[in-house]
């Protein structure tokens, strides 16, 4: 190995794993932080060989400049951010980290829908706006959450984590995936116990909006998911109250227009939006203008415990594919 080859991290210093950055210098790479939104400098281009790329988009016009370049090490699952058609073209591995995150991303959705469904967003800002006076009207009324139906979009990893919460706190859940057909997720958690999440499949994905108090969408982008849901399918919530929309997966898989206009005649009650089609989202964008929006900054993984498991196993793609060993993880 040439001992000039480096290992680009895009990911900020201060929240990637420490110890992780150790075990690439100890392989023998040179390690440099570069912040995900700043270009990569002039004089380092010709030394890597690899980049631990968070969700910035690594595109031909960039790699085309790493002629060395070897992976693209994924931190987190998605990688609809990355251009496949030259990474393959170029034979340049791309990995991402299944298995780091899917329980967190799951516990902040089902934080979103439970909040969604007692008006917490709209309650705290009673408080503030000086609403709450003795003489007055309480807070109005929300909802139970064990008779509300869920539907998840997109039965995946993730999706089935959220299947599995959802099951326990709501009532019958839901899903819409053209390629999974279960009846129920086996699972053991986090004390050891046995738990059995009952589910049912629906046909189309307008079934899940007739169906479901509250659906989330878990499916990765691609071309045939980019704008797939949009006020057709948010209409068919209109008959089911209260009716709430959580987008997890990306930004472009949901309209923002339609978002817009099913609050605006109150199709949906609310929606939870953590990816945005412009991220970061613009403060004087239209989506923050809508009261019964919570608006999050893609924070699915973002707890101490998952970004440090992102970052040791993206470490250890990038180690294994740069020393030509097996790596389950290579996405293409
Ligand atoms: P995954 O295991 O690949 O699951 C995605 C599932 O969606 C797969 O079963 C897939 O089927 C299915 N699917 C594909 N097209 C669909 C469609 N048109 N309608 C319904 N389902 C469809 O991925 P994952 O690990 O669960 O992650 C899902 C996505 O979540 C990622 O791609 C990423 O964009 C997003 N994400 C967001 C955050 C966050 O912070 N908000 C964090 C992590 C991930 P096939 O396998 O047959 O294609």
């Amino acid at each position: 190995m040439d001992k000039l080859d480096t290992i680009i991290i895009q990911v900020k210093e201060d929240i990637f794993d420490k110890k992780s950055v150790k075990e690439l210098e100890k392989a023998g790479y040179s390690v440099i932080f570069n912040d995900e939104r700043k270009p990569i400098p002039d004089k380092l281009k010709d030394s890597i060989v690899g980049i631990i790329l968070p969700d910035n988009e690594m595109d031909e016009s960039i790699m085309k400049e790493l002629p060395n370049l070897k992976v693209v090490s994924r931190w987190g699952v998605g990688y609809d951010n990355v251009d496949i058609s030259y990474t393959k073209q170029k034979n340049i591995k791309v990995t991402n980290t299944p298995g780091t995150l899917e329980t967190t991303t799951a516990q902040l959705t089902i934080t979103l829908a439970m909040n969604l469904v007692r008006n917490v967003r709209q309650a705290d800002n009673y408080i503030r706006n000086g609403t709450w006076k003795k003489t007055k009207e309480p807070f109005h009324l929300t909802h139970d959450f064990e008779n509300l139906t869920y539907g998840v979009i997109g039965l995946g990893r993730i999706g089935k984590e959220v299947a599995i919460l959802a099951d326990k706190v709501f009532g019958d859940v839901y899903y819409y995936d053209p390629m999974v057909d279960i009846k129920n997720i086996e699972k053991e958690d986090h004390k050891g116990r046995k738990y059995k999440a009952e589910l049912n499949r629906l046909d189309t994905i307008e079934d899940v909006f007739k169906t479901c108090n509250i659906v989330s969408i878990h499916c990765p982008l691609n071309s045939s998911t980019r704008w797939l849901i949009g006020d057709e399918e948010l209409i068919l919530m209109s008959n089911r109250k209260p009716s709430y929309l959580i987008n997890m997966a990306r930004g472009e898989v949901l309209q923002p227009l339609a978002v817009h206009l099913a609050l605006k005649n109150h199709w949906i009650d609310g929606v939870a939006l953590d990816v945005f089609a412009n991220e970061p989202l613009d403060k004087h964008h239209f989506l923050t203008d809508l009261n019964d929006a919570i608006l999050t900054p893609h924070i699915g993984s973002a707890t101490y415990q998952s970004r440090k498991r992102m970052s040791e196993v993206a470490v250890d793609n990038t180690i294994k594919v740069l020393q030509d060993k097996d790596c389950n993880n290579i996405v293409s």
